[in-house]
């Protein structure tokens, strides 16, 4: 309960904030009838108060609250006389009213089709390679039907929805990344008495390489023509999303094709990563991504894919040459190489553009070919691994002398 006051503490309420005063002002006497009858007693002002609320019909606000300090009777008589007039003479008239109002929204829908029309166009301007800033400028065999640089996130993922000059560099690993998403789920979504723990760990090296390459490939694609700061730094994420395809595609591969021979297969384990740490390290230098080391990137990456030539060769010999079924599996393993090495010459060397400068602006680039490649090497690979890890699992497990083996 509150502590009794004296009248002296009534007098101490009065210097208030405005603010408070206010705020006093704008209460119902009512809302005092909390009070009790010996603060009543006690606080002789709210008595008062009290007694003029309760005698007042159905408790008005005071008469300092600003609802009648904002009573205007001029204003009230005002819009009293419009409405009599409108009334007296029947100008009121609501179809009209209506049909005016429907006019003016057709009119203002009108008008922010003709906006969005032209925001639709300024976003889907195409330019000439020439047109492009210089850091914009990657390919001059590749005249026309360039994105201009558009400095927006939301411009970038539209132009997924038409044709430009890296619309089917987008959808080619987009729908590759997409592909890798659905086997991946349903490799690994497989009862563990179908496929068990240990190999889904392998093959979802695999699964993670291709997905984050393709994914990387596909966002960089899209965001590239932002700004030169984006541009560059989701290049690198492109760069190192293909050290990690090569990584993720040589650990089941050589998990199986070494599977009982313990030592060389940490070894090359060992060779894979550190080489694939190296390179993804060097797509980090800003220098790696510029037009003049197209070569080197190409060089580089094959260079490492390539270095798989060494295990395929030691596997082929520990097997036997003539053995049919590793020969199978290395073929599987020779075709995927052939179709990374195809693509990544032709990235380098930029055919067929180079040969019809002008005429692959939107189909047949080098790097739309290069794309396609790198999804059909993947899925090759994956059916060649898949191939190999049938034939390790059908043979049983390794004999302890087996892990020795070199
Ligand atoms: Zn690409």
């Amino acid at each position: 309960m509150a502590a009794a006051a004296n009248p002296e503490d009534v007098i101490e309420y009065a210097p208030m904030e405005p603010e408070a005063v206010l705020r006093c002002h704008r209460r119902r006497v009512s809302e005092f009838s909390q009070f009790s009858e010996l603060d009543r007693f006690e606080l002789p002002e709210v008595s008062r108060l009290l007694e003029q609320d309760e005698g007042s019909e159905g408790g008005h606000a005071l008469p300092s609250t600003p609802q009648d300090e904002s009573y205007d009777p001029l204003e009230d008589e005002l819009v009293d006389q419009v409405i009599n007039r409108e009334e007296s003479t029947g100008d009121l008239d609501f179809s009209q009213m209506a049909h005016n109002a429907i006019e003016h929204a057709e009119e203002l829908v009108h008008k922010a089709e003709e906006f969005a029309h032209k925001v639709w166009a300024a976003g889907t301007r195409l330019v000439s390679f020439h047109a492009l800033p210089p850091w914009a400028q990657d390919n001059d065999y590749i005249h026309k039907s360039h994105r201009a640089p558009m400095p927006s996130f939301y411009a970038c993922f539209r132009s997924i929805f038409y044709i430009h000059t890296e619309t089917v560099n987008i959808w080619t690993h987009l729908l590759g990344c997409i592909g890798f998403v659905i086997i991946a789920t349903y490799f690994l979504t497989r009862p563990s008495i179908e496929i068990d723990y240990q190999e889904k760990v392998v093959f979802s090296c695999f699964f993670a390489g291709a997905i984050v390459c393709m994914g990387a490939s596909f966002i960089f694609h899209t965001v590239g023509c932002h700004s030169k700061r984006v541009l560059r730094l989701f290049s690198k994420f492109d760069y190192c999303g293909i050290s990690l395809l090569i990584v993720g595609s040589f650990i089941p591969w050589l998990y199986y094709g070494f599977y009982c021979s313990f030592v060389p297969k940490v070894i090359y384990l060992t060779c894979v990563i550190c080489l694939g740490s190296a390179c993804m390290v060097v797509s980090l230098v800003d220098k790696f991504g510029e037009p003049e080391y197209r070569s080197l990137r190409a060089g580089l990456f094959l260079g490492f894919g390539l270095s798989g030539v060494v295990p395929a060769v030691h596997y082929l010999y520990s097997e036997g040459w003539f053995n049919s079924v590793p020969l199978t599996a290395v073929g599987w393993l020779a075709l995927m190489g052939a179709l990374y090495v195809a693509g990544a010459l032709l990235y380098a060397f930029r055919v067929p553009e180079r040969w019809f400068p002008g005429k692959c602006d939107i189909y047949f680039q080098s790097h739309q070919i290069f794309h396609v490649l790198v999804v059909a090497g993947a899925m090759v690979h994956y059916h060649g691994v898949s191939e190999m890890a049938m034939h390790r699992l059908t043979n049983g497990e390794c004999s302890s002398e087996q892990h020795l083996v070199l």
